[in-house]
């Protein structure tokens, strides 16, 4: 599929398993110091990840 939006997932975010980079975003929690969790879905393989963004800097993903 190609030609498709990346919906709200941040840029060059992309699953582990599959290499796909759609998600559902299932859950958005702020931490301290100005990070925001976000629990997301793959939407092709299901895979659960875990997203640390911080204000105005790239992110890190963190499996389960
Ligand atoms: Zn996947």
């Amino acid at each position: 599929m190609a030609n498709v939006t990346n919906d709200d997932a941040p840029r060059g975010l992309t699953c582990p398993r599959c290499g796909r980079g759609h998600f559902f975003t299932t859950n958005t929690e702020p931490l301290l110091n100005g990070r925001i969790r976000r629990r997301k879905r793959c939407r092709s393989c299901r895979r659960k990840i875990v997203t640390l963004e911080l204000e105005n800097e790239s992110f890190s993903v963190a499996e389960r």
